[in-house]
Formats: structure tokens, sequence, C-alpha cells
């Protein structure tokens, strides 16, 4: 196993070496394969994500096929611009001279996916380390079978396949590669297997990008238009793969006297949403696979919390399908508030007044992303003055994903770096400094033998 990701490492280091990867109109090619390949294979792809997690057609296309059309699509627009080298001031001391910051790929490159979205996070990735030069290996999630076999028999129809390839595989096969040396890793995934990433890469000393998730918290005030904030959170949370997306909202803070008002109003959006039996609903998204449906089942059992529930509850074990499932007041302690719940659970927390959540929030791991549900603009500044966390949502969730102007990562537990947009192209760049001078302008003072007298000077 060992060998083979070797000899890939191998053969795309000699690709690279060549600078087949470099010239931007082989860039431009592989976008625009990637971007037909989207186009044409667009219902298999569908398939795909249905049959590795259910996942409805809309969300399939919606949070998923059309994102990395808007990837391909925004990164051939820019790509020229990108590749540009940027001309910075010179300074007095090496005059003359011209000076410049020009951006080149770093060599080949590892990207690792996750299940839950295992079209977009493999190939948005793919596309930055391709816009910006690089040769490239995809190693797409295990858990996701079918979207991972999908793309190993589409990429090399669609793009270069001596530069860009994708070995499947699980654990050992991915341990495989993480043995080789790498000019940068991303990473998406958990945090835990996130250690591993960094460790294997700093053996090597390889720059790591890494995507990982942490518990994402909501705040609702009591000023809001709550019809459209329950839609929103309930979009959020259920409407992204049944809550198995690393910014669905991970739990709720509100205050005590708000909160019936707000657990009200999202049963009623769930109830137009999904129906009076969700696990009927063919809008909602299974859970991946048995390990992850135990999982839950373990916290939804646990006595902490057992008796908390103030809406849904209901599973199908054989079907893998758990109804949206709303808490009320757990204990802190209790497993449910410990880990990142990814999946339809979703606890409320209840405080007495609102500007307690920031104390509540900054006592857990950053998060990925934070939410806050208000009117007032003194909240929100103070929200976004206080809260540190990877991406931030002024009455929203998760949309802030779809704006490659925006970074997209997470800061301390959620992870390191960025990407989407231009952010992908630098996180797969090396920018280097380049001084350009002619051979005249000498000035003495600046060789030996040193005096006082040259001192001054310089
Ligand atoms: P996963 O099980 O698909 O694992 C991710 C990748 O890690 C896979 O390719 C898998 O083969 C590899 N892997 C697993 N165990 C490994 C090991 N021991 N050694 C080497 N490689 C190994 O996905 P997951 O971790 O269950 O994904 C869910 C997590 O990812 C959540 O925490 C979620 O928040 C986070 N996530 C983050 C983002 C983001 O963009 N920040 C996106 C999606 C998911």
């Amino acid at each position: 196993m060992e060998e083979s990701a070797a000899a890939v490492v191998q053969e795309l280091r000699a690709r690279f070496a060549a600078g087949r990867t470099r010239p931007a109109e082989w860039r431009a090619a592989q976008l625009r394969g990637l971007l037909r390949m989207a186009t044409e294979m667009e219902a298999e792809m569908c398939d795909a994500l249905h049959a590795d997690v259910g996942k409805p057609k809309t969300e399939a296309h919606v949070h998923e096929i059309s994102l990395v059309k808007s990837s391909c699509l925004f990164a051939l627009k820019n790509l020229k611009k990108w590749m540009k080298p940027k001309k910075v001031h010179a300074r007095l001391v090496t005059f003359p001279s011209t000076a410049r910051i020009a951006t080149e790929p770093l060599g080949v490159v590892l990207v690792i996916s996750a299940w839950n979205y295992p079209l977009l996070l493999s190939l948005d990735p793919v596309i930055g380390a391709i816009a910006a030069g690089n040769a490239v290996v995809l190693k797409p999630s295990e858990v996701a079978p079918a979207t991972s076999s999908l793309l190993a028999e589409l990429l090399p129809r669609y793009v270069d396949s001596t530069c860009i390839k994708v070995v499947e595989g699980a654990v050992p096969e991915t341990a495989a590669l993480l043995e080789q040396k790498w000019d940068k890793i991303f990473y998406t995934g958990n945090s835990k297997v996130g250690r591993i990433v960094m460790g294997a890469a700093a053996r090597h000393l390889t720059p790591v990008v890494l995507e990982l998730g942490g518990k994402c918290p909501v705040v609702v005030d009591s000023n809001v238009n709550l019809h459209v904030a329950a839609k929103r959170i309930v979009a959020g949370k259920w409407g992204c793969n049944n809550g198995q997306a690393c910014i669905a909202p991970d739990f709720i803070i509100t205050t005590q006297s708000f909160a019936p008002k707000l657990i009200e109003a999202l049963k009623k959006v769930l109830d137009k949403f999904y129906g009076k039996d969700p696990l009927l609903s063919a809008d909602l998204s299974l859970v991946v696979n048995t390990n992850h449906f135990n999982r839950l089942k373990v916290l939804m059992d646990d006595e902490m919390v057992s008796d908390k529930v103030v809406l849904g509850g209901q599973r199908d074990e054989k079907e893998l399908k758990i109804a949206p499932t709303i808490y009320l007041d757990v204990p802190l302690d209790s497993a449910i508030m410990k880990d990142e719940i990814f999946g339809p659970l979703l606890p409320i927390i209840t405080v007495d007044k609102i500007h307690e959540s920031f104390g509540l929030i900054n006592s857990m791991a950053k998060p990925l992303a934070a939410y806050l549900f208000t009117r007032d603009s003194k909240l929100q500044e103070q929200f976004e003055m206080n809260i540190s966390a990877g991406g931030m949502l002024l009455n929203d969730t998760g949309i802030h994903l779809t704006n490659p102007r925006l970074p997209f990562g997470g800061v301390g537990e959620s992870g390191t770096g960025s990407y989407h947009g231009k952010f992908s192209f630098d996180a797969f760049s090396h920018r280097k400094a380049v001084l350009h001078r002619g051979f005249w302008g000498e000035a003495k003072a600046r060789y030996p033998p040193y005096s006082p007298a040259k001192l001054k000077i310089l």
C-alpha cells in the first residue's frame, strides 16, 4: 500500500517538476473540465449523494453541485488576476530596485475529504489546488462510498489524470498517503483525525489546512422576527443533511422567558417543512451509517437528557432515520453538550439575560460558526467583538459559505487555515518575495571595512 502511495507521489513530482501544471492554460483547462463534469454528470452525482446519505435532490444540487460549478466559474474568471505578480513599493535602502510578490504553486498536494458533503468537500479544495498550479491527489471519504467511486471514475475522464489523481480508501490507505512527503495537506473531518494528520505532516514540515468542526452556537434574542428566525434555524440544522453539517446549529441559547415562544415557532416550521411524521419525509437526509446512528442513540438515551425532549425523539434504526429532536435545558455537563452533535438533535440552553450567552460560548472550544438572531444593533456589535469563531452570521445560519469573497475555515479547535475563492488559491500557493536590482547604485557604507562614519550613513 505504501509502495503504491509512494509511486503516485513520485509520478506527480515528476510531472510537476516538468512544469506541466504551471501554465494558466493548463489550470483553466482543468477547471473547465471539472465544470463540464459537474454539468454533464449532475444526475449521477445526485444518485450517488442519495445512495450515501439519502440526500434530497434539492440539497444535492444547491449545497454541492451548484457550489462546485460556481467555484469553477469564479476561479476561471479570476485566474489571470490571481496569478499576476503584485508590485509593492521599494524602499530607499534598496534603491534602485523594484519589488513584487509572485505566487508560485507549492508542488504536489494531498486533499483528504469527509463524507457529509462528499462531492463539494472533495472538489472545492481540488479547484483551489489546480487554480494555484499544483499536482493533486484527492482521497475521498470511504464513508460515502458511492460518491468516492464516482469521483474515481469521473475525474480521469474530465481532467488531466497524469497530474490529478483520486486514491480511494479508508484508514490504511490514508495512513499510507500520510507517510509520504507532500507540499501541503488539506484535511476536512473531525479533530481527532486532524491531530493525526498534523502529526504526520510535522514529520516532513508540511503545512496543513485543517477544516474541522465543533459546536456551533445560535443565540436567539427576543427582539427578532421569530417566524423568519425559526425558518432559518430549521434550514441550517435539518435542511443541511439533517444536522450532519460542520456549520449546522449545534445548540441554541435563549432566555428562559423567550424559550417557550421559540420552541412553538420551531415546532410550527418543522411541522410545515417535514409533516406530522418526519420519519416519512423525503426531504430529510438519513443518518449516514449504523456507527453514527449508534453514536446519536447514545446521546438520546443518556438519562441526563432523555426527559428533556420537547419535540421529536422518534427514530427508526433499520432505516437509519432520526426525527428532528429538540431538548430544553439539558445539563451543561451532559454528553450532548460536550462534543459536536453532528445529527438531528438540538438542545436549547436558557439563561436569565441574553448577554450571559457570551460567557457560555467563550467557556467552550472556539466554534466553526457562531450565529446570533436579534434586531438589537448593540448586541450584534458586542457579539462580533466578544465571540471568536471561524465565521459569524447575524440573523441567518450557514449561508456565509456561499460567498467566495469570505474565507471559510475555523479557529482554534475548529481548524486552521481557510479556503473558498481567492483564499483557496492562496492556501495552495507560496507568495514569493522578488526584489529586482540592476548593477548600479552601490552604497559603499554597506561594505567592510566598517567605520563609525559608515554607521552614521546607514
Ligand atoms: P470521515 O469519517 O469521512 O473522515 C474524514 C477523512 O479522514 C476520511 O477521508 C477518512 O478516510 C480519513 N480518516 C479517518 N480516520 C483516519 C485515520 N485514523 N487516519 C487517517 N485518516 C483517517 O469524516 P468525519 O471525520 O466523520 O467528518 C465529520 C467531522 O468533520 C465533523 O467534526 C465535522 O464538523 C467536520 N467537518 C468539517 C468541515 C469543514 O469544512 N470545516 C466540513 C465537513 C465536516
